[in-house]
């Protein structure tokens, strides 16, 4: 079947520059010094360590557990000793660190029992581990997690899978070069995922300009007849997902949902060939492919391990005198580096050394002219100016409203625009701020649930005392009016029982009490000592005397008052 192409709106086309890195084959970058391995390389969260300083490591070995179903694992580029599981800053434009494996190469390349798998006798879901096992993620930049994308979605069935082999960002070849030197395997990948997903259709989409590429993948998919390789106009950002599936399917995907939902999905060549090695090799994800290129001496590809430094890949194109910043990415959807001793990451498809003469600053930003150049150009079908006010003037809310999350950061507009405006900039800034919002405004949600809680578990354990005081006590009074009670009111049972304890001292309590009681009347009505006889004479003459003076008081005592006048 021939496909049938389809147009994307808007888009630019920028000066490709291609040449400068596709003119030697891909090289293995030497083992570096050591090797510092992020824990999070993925959408999704971040895998737990699972090595400690001080451990010896194999090549493949895991080193990061994926958390729950959501990430890919992580493992050791090469074998060596752990040096530290620690915080070191990763490359990303929010130059936030994450934690990192570092890693001291022993040189010996060793590496972990390796179990290749036939998965034509696997199901799609043990594939789907598998893959997630080996820490697969797509190679395009965007690192979502490979087993995620192979879910079927609402349609029920991924139909159609579409291979990106565009690569439509200037300056950019690694994927050029895999198509180029690996077909092979790269269909081999293809032949796994067609499989795990039940994919009826298979069209591997290439920019027209990059013919050794599509003349190897037609070679290598010769044999297998039902894939189509098809080249695709060049015009950036062709390889941008959302706008290959329009191309090669005509099928739109909106924001915030996903291609599984529409039954076709998107996998990089890049990813492919990581899948035929994980599943026909036994090999995790350890290297990729990257291009070096912009102002150096050697621009090239390069097989790097992941955990790479920047710094020492570098050596290897030797930048040029009058290099002012490295660029991960290509320069239309690329970030500058804050620092070049920052690792390689799975999504590290080009490092670019930028300088005055390959990319002229930038004039000054001047006012909007609301010249619409921006609109003809954004693949999106967005008003770029408008989002630019909304976003400049914090208004957010507008700015959702006229999708902004639509926005593809591609950066046509801003490489369009006559007044210089950094555009994606403040896409960028306005995002950021709107995440941060949600994830405030989530986080008081959740302190309001865990308070309401609170007081909801207070106020239950408050009447559940007041319940069991109440209870104790009501047992308490049933206990004193039982014990009132005649014998006979006693249950039979406990009647026919010989008589307790209890009774018979009570009984002799009682008789200590009465006395006592006895005692203390007999002093008070002044019983007199039975015998003073044996006192001396002046003795018992003082006690007559007393109990004489007791005796009238007591007389007095008894005389009624007189009733007052
Ligand atoms: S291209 Fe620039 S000047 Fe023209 S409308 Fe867009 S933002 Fe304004
Ligand atoms: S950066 Fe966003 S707004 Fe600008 S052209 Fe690309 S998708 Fe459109």
């Amino acid at each position: 079947m021939i496909a049938t192409l389809f147009k994307f709106k808007g888009g630019v086309k920028p000066a490709s520059h291609k040449d400068e890195s596709t003119q030697a084959p891909i090289a293995r970058a030497p083992l570096p010094s050591r090797l510092v391995v992020p824990l999070r390389q993925s959408a999704g969260g971040t895998p737990q360590p699972l090595v400690a300083a001080g451990q010896k490591v194999l090549k493949g070995e895991r080193i990061g557990a994926p958390e729950g179903n959501f990430s890919a694992a992580i493992h050791a580029p090469t074998s060596g000793s752990v040096l530290a599981v620690e915080h070191r800053t990763l490359p990303h434009p929010s130059g936030l660190s994450a934690l990192c494996v570092v890693i001291e190469p022993d040189g010996e390349e060793r590496w972990i029992e390796r179990t290749p798998v036939s998965y034509a006798a696997e199901s799609p879901d043990a594939l789907r581990d598998l893959l997630r096992d080996s820490g697969i993620v797509g190679l395009g930049g965007a690192t979502f997690p490979s087993h995620l994308k192979l879910k079927p979605g609402a349609a029920g069935r991924i139909s159609t899978l579409i291979i990106n082999g565009a690569e439509c960002e200037p300056w950019i070849t690694c994927d050029d070069l895999l198509m180029r030197e690996r077909a092979g395997e790269i269909v081999r990948g293809i032949a796994i995922l067609r499989h795990i997903a039940s994919a009826d259709r298979v069209l591997v989409g290439i920019e027209d300009n990059k013919p050794q590429a599509i003349a190897a993948m037609l070679a290598a998919t010769a044999q297998s007849g039902d894939i189509e390789v098809v080249p695709v106009p060049a015009r950036y950002p062709a390889g941008g997902e959302k706008q290959l599936i329009r191309v090669l399917t005509g099928i739109e995907i909106p924001y915030g949902r996903f291609g599984t939902e529409f039954g076709v999905q998107c996998f990089n060549v890049g990813t492919a060939w990581s899948v035929h090695r994980a599943v026909e090799l036994g090999e995790p994800l350890v290297s990729r492919i990257v291009t070096l290129t912009g102002n150096v001496e050697r621009p090239g590809n390069f097989e790097v391990l992941i955990g790479t430094p920047i710094d020492e890949l570098l050596m290897l194109a030797a930048p040029k005198a009058g290099t002012d910043r490295f660029i991960m990415g290509g320069p239309m959807m690329g970030f500058t580096l804050a620092r070049t001793d920052l690792p390689v990451t799975k999504a590290a498809n080009c490092i670019l050394a930028a300088s005055p003469s390959l990319f002229p600053p930038q004039g000054p930003e001047m006012p909007c002219i609301r010249c619409g150049a921006c609109t003809r150009a954004c693949p999106a079908e967005l008003q770029p100016h408008e989002l630019y006010w909304f976003s400049r003037a914090k208004n957010f809310g507008k700015a959702q409203e006229y999708g902004i999350f639509d926005c593809i950061e591609c950066g046509c507009c801003a490489y369009v625009c006559p007044s210089n405006i950094r555009l994606v900039d403040y896409y960028r800034f306005a995002k950021t701020s709107m995440r941060a919002l949600e994830r405030e405004k989530a986080a008081s949600d959740a302190a309001r649930v865990r308070f309401e809680f609170r007081n909801q578990r207070e106020e239950r354990e408050k009447a559940e005392k007041t319940a069991r005081l109440a209870a104790k006590t009501a047992a308490a009074r049933q206990a004193i009016a039982g014990a009132g009670k005649p014998a006979a009111a006693a249950p039979a049972q406990v009647a026919a029982e010989p008589a307790p304890a209890l009774p018979q001292l009570d009984e002799a309590k009682k008789a200590l009490i009465a006395a006592a009681i006895e005692r203390a009347r007999a002093q008070k009505e002044g019983v007199q000592p039975k015998n003073i006889d044996n006192l001396t004479p002046e003795k018992q003459a003082e006690i007559r005397e007393i109990e004489a003076r007791r005796v009238k008081v007591r007389e007095i005592a008894k005389t009624p008052p007189e009733e007052p006048v």
